[in-house]
């Protein structure tokens, strides 16, 4: 149901400094705004009702996408997740992130919505945070009591919340540089391309020798939080990659995860559907971080692909958006 926002002060700081001290000070319940997509939405909603919202907006140099002198791409508090999707740098050196941001949604809510405050909002369904976990992503927060950074593993609690104190600014995100011979993948199961995700999966494989030496797995909308899938990273470690490996990881990666039944999938579903997005996942990073001498070897080996237990037939039918294996 569509209401009228209740009246709210606009405040309009023009430093990061200025923003602390206006937070600091404010009544109980202001809020950051920066895009304005989830806060504003749920405003009109009333189900968030701050006293006071504090823009973002007018602080100079809060949108920038670069990289830092340890090499670390460089994420604004500002920065707009359609800004990732199409920026050439992303592209060419961490494309999971790119690769996420094109499956969200809409240009029209990309183009609004920053990378930050699709973290704040801190939904378990959120397409970037799985990503960013396996990129081992760093967040830069200032507050009163100073300066602090942190990896993204400590940033969410469950359900919906995150370690931000209210008075607490997110001023960026930092991620290291991918390891030689990586290779990365996102696989998304929506109900449509307009919709938040049901499973989705991030996976980041080192394949050396042709044998993998480190594995990433996080998944999301399938517990309270992002699930990192220890387990299944663990199975993977100095072993070829084949698809029957990929099967039994993705087995053991839905093994971990605890979803819930809501309107938008059953628990069972999504227990499945984690598995597929998971063999699918790792298969394609495996794909991504072979050398092209090996990759012919890898797509002869994918030839004849076992399913994960249970899967009957269809291994590739999670829908359209998960793409094919
Ligand atoms: C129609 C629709 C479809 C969507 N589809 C997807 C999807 O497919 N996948 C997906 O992952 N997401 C999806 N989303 C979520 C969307 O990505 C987020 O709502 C958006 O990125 C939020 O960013 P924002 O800048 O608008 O945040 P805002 O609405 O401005 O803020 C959101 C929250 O974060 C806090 N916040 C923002 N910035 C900071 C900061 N720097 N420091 C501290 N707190 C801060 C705010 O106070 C607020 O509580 C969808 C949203 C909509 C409306």
């Amino acid at each position: 149901m569509h209401r009228t926002l209740r009246p709210f002060e606009l405040l309009e700081p023009e430093s990061v400094q200025e923003a602390v001290q206006i937070l600091a000070s404010a009544p109980p319940g202001a809020k950051i705004l920066a895009g304005g997509l989830d806060l504003v939405s749920r405003m009109t909603r009333w189900q968030v009702d701050p006293p006071c919202l504090i823009s973002l907006q007018r602080i100079p140099a809060m949108d920038f996408l670069d990289v830092g002198e340890n090499g670390y791409l460089r994420i604004g508090p500002m920065t707009t997740l359609r800004s990732l999707e199409l920026s050439a740098l992303v592209r060419e050196r961490w494309p999971l992130l790119q690769e996420a941001a094109h499956q969200i949604a809409s240009v029209q809510v990309k183009t609004m919505g920053t990378l930050v405050g699709n973290l704040c909002v801190a939904t378990p369904a959120s397409d970037m945070a799985p990503v960013l976990f396996v990129l081992a992503a760093q967040l830069g927060l200032v507050g009163p009591a100073g300066s602090a950074t942190i990896p993204i593993e400590d940033f969410f609690v469950p359900v919906c919340q995150s370690i931000l104190e209210p008075q607490q600014i997110v001023v960026e995100v930092s991620v290291p540089p991918m390891p030689a011979r990586a290779g990365t993948a996102f696989k998304k199961l929506a109900h449509t391309k307009a919709c938040i995700a049901k499973v989705n999966a991030a996976v980041l494989v080192t394949v050396e020798d042709g044998l993998c030496r480190d594995a990433r797995i996080a998944l999301g909308a399938v517990a309270p939080t992002v699930v990192r899938a220890h387990k299944a990273e663990q199975a993977l470690q100095g072993k070829p990659i084949t698809r029957q490996l990929a099967c039994e990881a993705a087995n053991l990666a839905a093994a971990e995860v605890t979803p819930i039944s809501d309107l938008r999938a059953s628990a069972e579903y999504r227990k499945h559907v984690a598995a597929v997005l998971t063999q699918r996942a790792i298969l394609a990073a495996a794909e991504c971080a072979l050398a092209p001498d090996t990759a012919a070897a890898w797509h002869a080996l994918a030839a004849d692909p076992p399913t994960p237990a249970g899967v009957a037939g269809r291994t590739c039918g999670a829908g359209s958006q998960a793409g094919p294996a």
